[in-house]
């Protein structure tokens, strides 16, 4: 097995300070958005070899041998590399709404951009490899969402609740409340929550103007209850981006406040948004995603609306299995991974780590010790290991004289 050190990603949304915290390393002083730990060749964790201290890209390393690294069934299915991709996400600030794109929306994008020349990294390219992105997050501290379209129902009672709060204000009720309110009158809630979207992307100024209308209202609105979070959300996110289709678009969708444990996976076509906390992110190995708002960047809207799923849903939470030992594994409807949950008290039997193929774990708490057949390595909190296949099975034990509680995450196939 061999030790990984991952790469920081400073996007401007990033916590400053939650993740060194976490970790227990020191600030970079800039923002530290997200940790990548796996093989994605944009940025991959880095090998230490064994033995001889030399260093490796994990994408790099895993090429080299993938049925050793990968494991048969995990390179017959995905091919010959790392299949997820797991993350430390540390939002201070909202992300972009973004959706992603399904499996063959990806392939063919990304081969239509190449055709057309679209370099690598340009403002305009939507498609940065072929593979589609389902993700799922848990939650480490409270942590705040926007996440699928919510149903239609409760959206029109939200919609009332606004335009009540506008008809008592000067400017009266703008136009495009009550436009959206008719869009939602549709006997299709996915057709009526289609118009509605597209009202709002594609509407220009003067869905900026009403957005201000409408954010004015609800300045002056005593009782946000019983839509609290939902009208709060509109306001703080007007604040960011002022008159973005985004702010009004989070109406339509399900707010979502998970509590520390608790997790939410995004199929393929769910528009989310994550806007603050701190939590423990998996996906496919992709880095594929299609703004649709909240953003200063590029938002292609045509390729958006071939993307969205606008299907109502409740929101996905995604409930952890107890395994044995009172461990827990969250196990998403999607092949590419699953979650296991480590948490072992001083002197605590070993646990089996959960592992299908390739394997990464990494400790936010305390240490532990990794023992197979083939090797073993010793983690403090912070630190971070890329498993093989072929060392499988790994036993986590705590580690002797550590008399703090270890917690780690360890991140599989869900083969
Ligand atoms: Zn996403």
């Amino acid at each position: 097995m061999y030790e990984i050190e991952n790469v920081l990603r400073d996007y401007a949304w990033g916590s400053t300070t939650a993740i060194a915290a976490l970790l227990g390393r020191p600030e970079s002083g800039r923002p530290e958005a997200e940790l990548w730990i796996g093989a994605h060749p944009d940025s991959p964790s880095t090998a230490r070899v064994p033995g001889d201290g030399a260093t490796t890209a994990l994408d790099a390393l895993i090429s080299s041998d993938p049925g050793h690294y990968l494991g048969a069934d995990s390179v017959a299915r995905f091919g010959p590399r790392l299949p997820f991709l797991a993350k430390i996400l540390a939002a201070a600030q909202p992300l972009s709404l973004q959706v992603h794109p399904s499996l063959e929306q990806a392939r063919a994008g990304f081969a239509r951009e190449n055709a057309e020349g679209v370099p690598a990294g340009a403002p305009n390219r939507n498609y940065r490899d072929d593979n589609h992105k389902p993700e799922m997050i848990l939650a480490l501290t409270p942590f705040e969402a926007l996440c699928g379209f919510r149903p239609v129902a409760e959206t029109r009672e939200i919609l009332a609740h606004v335009a009540a709060a506008c008809g008592s204000s000067e400017a009266g009720v703008p136009a495009l409340v009550g436009e959206l309110q008719d869009d939602l009158r549709a006997s299709d809630e996915g057709q009526g929550l289609r118009k509605a979207f597209e009202r709002l992307i594609t509407g220009g100024r003067s869905v900026a103007e009403d957005t201000a209308l409408v954010v004015a209202a609800l300045l002056s609105e005593a009782a946000l209850a019983p839509h609290e979070a939902e009208l709060k959300t509109v306001i703080s996110l007007n604040e960011k981006y002022p008159g973005d289709p985004g702010v009004l678009i989070s109406l339509l969708l399900n707010r979502v406040s998970l509590a520390p444990g608790e997790a939410v996976y995004l199929p393929a076509g769910n528009v989310h948004a994550y806007l603050h906390g701190l939590g423990v992110e998996v996906m496919a190995s992709s880095d594929n995603v299609l703004r649709g708002g909240l953003t200063p960047k590029f938002v292609d809207v045509p390729e958006l609306l071939r993307t969205v799923d606008f299907q109502p849903v409740a929101v996905p939470m995604l409930a952890a299995e107890r395994t044995a030992l009172d461990q827990e594994v969250f196990r998403p409807p999607f092949e590419e991974f699953q979650l296991q949950r480590i948490e072992l008290a001083p002197g605590a039997a070993p646990v089996p780590l959960a592992q299908s193929g390739a394997a990464v774990v990494i400790v936010v708490a305390g240490e532990i010790y990794l023992d197979s057949p083939k090797g073993d390595l010793q983690l403090s909190r912070g630190g971070s290991a890329f498993l093989p296949a072929a060392e499988a099975p790994v036993n986590v034990h705590p580690v002797a004289g550590c008399t703090e509680q270890a917690l780690a995450f360890a991140v599989t196939t869900g083969l």
